[in-house]
């Protein structure tokens, strides 16, 4: 994937902008390499928007672009002084209209969470392993006392 300038970024967005809201896009858009897990945020007091630059490497372009339609819900009815916050029933109106995303979607690289199949207990000191491949239970001994360990179960 190529890399945006700020000067693509901002072509990018007020196109979005005019093809699915029929207006342009007059304010600032900068990537924020800051933002962990939100593809972006609509900052009214300086009318700028923010996207997530992990968002646009990792994602395919229409999530990218869904992002990008989600902001410009928040920043056209903020700049009309319509109800621009999720809960605001304009927003949400908007948000159909226009098919944009409620959410995003978490990032690939969000989703560390481990699926530890076995889970051991040391026969002494109950301490709990967790480990995603069967541990020899002959070979291998509670790490903090050198007890047995039991299988305790496996999913
Ligand atoms: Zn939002
Ligand atoms: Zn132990």
């Amino acid at each position: 994937m190529k890399l945006l300038t700020n000067e693509d970024l901002f072509e990018l967005v007020n196109n979005i902008s005019k093809n699915f809201f029929y207006k342009p896009f007059k304010h600032d858009v900068l990537f924020n390499t800051r933002l962990r897990t939100t593809g972006g945020r609509y900052i009214p007091a300086r009318k700028t928007i923010e996207l997530n630059s992990k968002y646009y490497f990792e994602m395919d372009e229409a999530e990218f672009i869904g992002i990008i339609k989600h902001e410009l819900c928040h920043y056209h009815l903020h700049i009309e002084g319509k109800g621009y916050k999720h809960g605001d029933q304009a927003f949400k109106d908007l948000l159909k209209k226009t098919g944009s995303p409620r959410h995003c979607s978490p990032l690939p690289s969000q989703q560390k969470e481990v699926k530890y199949k076995y889970k051991y207990i040391c026969e002494d000191c109950k301490l709990e392993y967790r480990r995603i491949r069967r541990v020899d239970v002959k070979k291998y001994r509670c790490g903090k006392c050198k007890g047995r360990l039991i299988v305790a179960s496996t999913q």
